[in-house]
């Protein structure tokens, strides 16, 4: 494994059929050519993921969409003109470009226009290496299954670097800017329904689609509700007030709350973030501080539930559910 911060070098391992861990505004993913299917299986083994968890197929532009799906409803179109590039998937009727190795056997794909500047240079150098401008990455969350996601490339690094070979690499893009992974939105349906929160909110949804956001989905989104992005320390929910009242006991707890919430004596301060966008940036590098301290438990105070704070309190609570 290499780290290396050079966007051309990673397009050309893909190009080789070897791994690439890529720096995106949501969270560092690792990266395969989604067409070839013996580098897709290597993504499964690295991450630890079961076969039959589908992953998410990123692509240079809106302008690609048809190349991997099929009868792609208004709405949808009104959702990525208003936020592709960014975080924002969709799942959509696949073509048969979108093999079962990749959608998980299922007959949906999901599809993402990410904003990351370098791994937009990775996908327009992948498309000028094979000739084919409506190429994918595959790219789950670069972290072993139900861990963490990392939001640095040193996260990677410690995460997977024993597990990557010697051909594949770490390309270093700085921290990612949103934190939590993308909003995932299925587009099969009469209207929109979220499948998983992430910084583009219901209320972005239904501001860019004039639709309200259904709240039923025949789509199965494995992995979007089991326990996950679980530290070895144990996460608790707690509300503010409550925080205030708890024992100063040990050093061996951690606190995460916005700034406004001061910390208990004896408690080990996470992180402070300033609102809800700095929570979400900071929440999954503050789950990595508690356990490379050694904590055994942090008390999340979750933030409002307004932007990204809703996907925020949804990783709080599925962290909080096991480990
Ligand atoms: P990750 O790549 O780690 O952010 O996880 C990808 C998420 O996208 C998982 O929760 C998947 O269940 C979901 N997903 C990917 N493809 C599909 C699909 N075709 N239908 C529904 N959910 C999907
Ligand atoms: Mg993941």
């Amino acid at each position: 494994m290499r780290l290396i911060s050079d966007p051309d070098d990673a397009a050309r391992a893909l190009l080789g059929g070897h791994l690439a861990a890529l720096p995106t505004e949501t969270v560092y993913g690792l990266g395969a050519r989604a067409d070839l299917p013996h580098a897709i299986a290597r993504v499964y083994a690295a991450k630890g993921r079961p076969a039959d968890h589908p992953l998410i197929v990123h692509i240079r532009d809106v302008s690609e969409l048809g190349a991997w799906a099929s009868d792609v409803p208004g709405y949808a179109h009104d959702l990525a003109r208003a936020h592709w590039p960014g975080p924002l998937t969709l799942v959509l009727s696949r073509t048969d470009r979108a093999g079962d190795f990749v959608t998980g056997g299922q007959d949906t794909v999901a599809v993402r226009v990410p904003a990351h500047p370098l791994m937009r240079t990775v996908l327009d150098r992948l498309a000028g290496f094979t000739g084919d401008p409506a190429i994918g990455i595959a790219a789950p969350s670069a972290n072993r299954f139900g861990r963490v996601s990392p939001t640095t490339a040193a996260h990677v690094e410690v995460e997977l670097g024993l597990l990557l070979g010697a051909d594949d690499v770490i390309l270093d893009g700085g921290p990612s800017a949103v934190g939590v992974e993308s909003t995932i939105v299925d587009c099969t349906g009469d209207r929109p329904v979220i499948l998983r929160p992430g910084h583009v909110s219901a209320a972005d949804v239904t501001a860019a689609t004039g639709l309200a956001v259904g709240s039923t989905s025949t789509v199965r989104a494995p992995g979007t509700l089991a326990s996950h992005y679980a530290p070895a320390a144990r996460v608790v929910l707690v509300e503010a007030e409550a925080l205030l009242s708890a024992e100063p006991d040990d050093a061996s707890t951690g606190v995460l709350a916005l700034a406004e919430v001061p910390t208990p004596i004896g408690l080990v301060r996470l992180s402070e973030p300033t609102g809800v966008d700095d929570y979400a940036r900071v929440l999954y590098s503050a789950l990595r501080e508690a356990d490379a301290l050694g904590l055994t438990r942090v008390l999340a105070v979750p933030p409002p539930p307004v932007g990204v704070g809703a996907a925020v309190i949804d990783r709080l609570e599925r962290a909080a559910s096991g480990g």
